[in-house]
Order: C-alpha cells, then sequence, then structure tokens
C-alpha cells in the first residue's frame, strides 16, 4: 500500500511536471536538483505558510516526500493543494506542535502514507508577547517554550524509533538572530530561540552514535506574516542600516536551501552545526 502509494505520487508528479508551465530558471533547477533527496520523507511542522512552505516546496523539488503541518486544517488543505498542482509529492495533517495527540497524529500520518521518516525539520513557533520579559505570565512563558523549545524534542522522541532503526537521518531545528542579538521587547522568545541552540548540541551530540544529525537554521528578518516587517518591526528594532551586511531583509526561499543541504548527503559530515542566514554575521 505504502509502496503503491509513493509510486503513483512519483508519477503523479512527473506528469504533472510536463504539464505546468513554470519559469525557465525553476524549471532548469527542478531538473538539475530533482532526485538529491529520492525515495526520503520528510516531517516538517508549521510548514503552510512563510518559511515552513517554501522549506516544504524545496525538499519536495529535490526528490522527498514531504508531510506538511501546521494548526488549521484549511492551511493544511489549501498548501497541500497548491504544491500537488505543482506536481510534487506531498500530503499534510493537523498538527499543532503544543498537543501531544496531534504530534501522535503527525507521526502516524508519516508512517501510514510514507512508510518511514528520514528528516524532521522543525519549523513552527510562535511569540505572543511583546513587551518585558520579567511582566511576562506563567502562562506565556509556557506557551512559548512549549511550542519553540520542547515540541520539537518531544516529537523527536516519537520519530525516533522510526528514524533509528537505519542508522541515517537528520533534524533541522529552526531557532532565530534573535538567540545571538536579543530584541528589546521579544524577551521570552529571544530565550527561547537561545535555548534551541543549546537543543541542537544536546540532541547533536546524543543521536551521533545513531547516525542522526542535527542541525539549526539561524535566520534574521525574513519577509513572513510573522515578522511584519512593514507594520511591527520598525517599532522594535534599532537602526539595521549598521549591522545588516546585505542592507535589507531575508526572503523566505533563502532559508530553504541550507535546509535541504543540511538534509542531504552533502552534509553526512556535518552536526551540531547553528547556520545563521541574516545578511550578516554576528561573529562579524
Ligand atoms: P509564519 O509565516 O507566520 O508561518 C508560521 C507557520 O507555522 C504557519 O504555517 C502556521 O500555520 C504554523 N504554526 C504556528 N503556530 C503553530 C503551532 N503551534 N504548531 C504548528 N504550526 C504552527 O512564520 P515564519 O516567519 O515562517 O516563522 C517560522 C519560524 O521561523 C518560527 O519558528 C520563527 O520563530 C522563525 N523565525 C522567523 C523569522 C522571521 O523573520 N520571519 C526570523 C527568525 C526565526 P497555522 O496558523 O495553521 O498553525
Amino acid at each position: 500500500m505504502t509502496a503503491m502509494f509513493r509510486a503513483a505520487s512519483w508519477a503523479f508528479r512527473g506528469l504533472r511536471r510536463s504539464s505546468v508551465p513554470l519559469s525557465a530558471r525553476t524549471s532548469s533547477n527542478r531538473a538539475d536538483r530533482s532526485c538529491a533527496l529520492a525515495e526520503k520523507v520528510a516531517v516538517i511542522t508549521g510548514s503552510t505558510k512563510g518559511i515552513g512552505f517554501i522549506i516544504a516546496r524545496r525538499l519536495a523539488e529535490d526528490g522527498a516526500h514531504v508531510v506538511i503541518s501546521s494548526r488549521k486544517q484549511q492551511n493544511v488543505d489549501r498548501a497541500v493543494a497548491e504544491l500537488q498542482g505543482e506536481g510534487l509529492s506531498v500530503t499534510g495533517t493537523v498538527c499543532h506542535v503544543g498537543k501531544a495527540e496531534d504530534r501522535e497524529r503527525l507521526v502516524a500520518t508519516a508512517l501510514e502514507h510514507c512508510g518511514r521518516v528520514d528528516f524532521l525539520v522543525c519549523v513552527a513557533g510562535v511569540n505572543p508577547l511583546v513587551g518585558s520579559t520579567l511582566g511576562a505570565s506563567e502562562q506565556v512563558w509556557d506557551k512559548i517554550l512549549d511550542v519553540n523549545v520542547k515540541s520539537p524534542a518531544l516529537l523527536l522522541s516519537q520519530l525516533l524509533p522510526h528514524m533509528e532503526n537505519r542508522g541515517t537521518g537528520a533534524v533541522v531545528l529552526v531557532s532565530s538572530m534573535v538567540a545571538y542579538v536579543p530584541i528589546p521587547k521579544l524577551g521570552v522568545y529571544n530565550t527561547s530561540k537561545t535555548a534551541l541552540l543549546g537543543l541542537c548540541k544536546s540532541l547533536a551530540v546524543e543521536l551521533a552514535p545513531k547516525g542522526i544529525r542535527v542541525n539549526c537554521l539561524v535566520p534574521g528578518i525574513i519577509k513572513t506574516e510573522f515578522s511584519q516587517v512593514e507594520k511591527t518591526l520598525p517599532y522594535l528594532l534599532p537602526d539595521f542600516s549598521d549591522i545588516y551586511g546585505l542592507q535589507r531583509f531575508g526572503e523566505p526561499e533563502e532559508c530553504a536551501g541550507i535546509v535541504c543541504f543540511l538534509c542531504s548527503p552533502d552534509a553526512s559530515y556535518i552536526t551540531g552545526k547553528n547556520i545563521v542566514v541574516a545578511g550578516y554575521s554576528p561573529k562579524l
């Protein structure tokens, strides 16, 4: 059943590819990349919009079957339909990463449809508070730490038995430049994203003997609904022209390639790395 699903979706993708008009650049990029992650299965949280959605598309373009997820059914349906419409091999399910039953469903969906999981990309993250760190309620602390920090570890613990039996696999966490350069009034969020750098290191050490690599994407300001570049950020940020080497905000596409690289065999000797994609380096 599983093999049939995969065979059908590869075939479907091939057919759709030939009939969907694409720009010459995209088309040739896809042709070059389409085998890099062939036969692999990627589970990705927070992937119906923004950075996660673009990562999902890129993983699928590189040949992986991708299991998309987020909290809202209509977002999952829209994202799955859009990527399937591009001839890509994706499926999806609702998963609020802070809910144990949703994480269980995500694991079950991946196994039921694909029979295996090779990559876990943990993109889902929240920031319900703009205000002082010490003024944050316990409820806010719990929500941010549950979703941003605990959920990747808990989800991975549920997936691990299905990944470790092949002695290979890759996990990518998503932190933020606020882990290195905190933004005032985002203190709890800053703290959660700093914790992810530590989680990356600990998991990398713990899972290396099992052949599973763990790395962390550290984006700067990327143009999505979450960052609300036009609305909220100008009031929170200092004058970034001094530190933003490339003098612009990033695009979600600029995060996607590095995630695919970290999942690919080209990164087979890389683990425990926090990789900044921010238009500048905090170490300069
Ligand atoms: P976005 O455009 O707002 O998209 C967020 C995605 O996550 C949506 O698909 C949303 O769909 C889903 N989501 C939200 N809460 C969730 C939850 N509890 N469980 C599962 N899915 C959830 O956000 P983004 O800018 O792409 O940010 C993605 C990640 O990058 C976050 O971890 C964020 O901290 C990090 N980041 C972003 C920036 C930036 O400048 N944009 C910079 C550094 C780091 P539903 O509403 O359907 O759940």
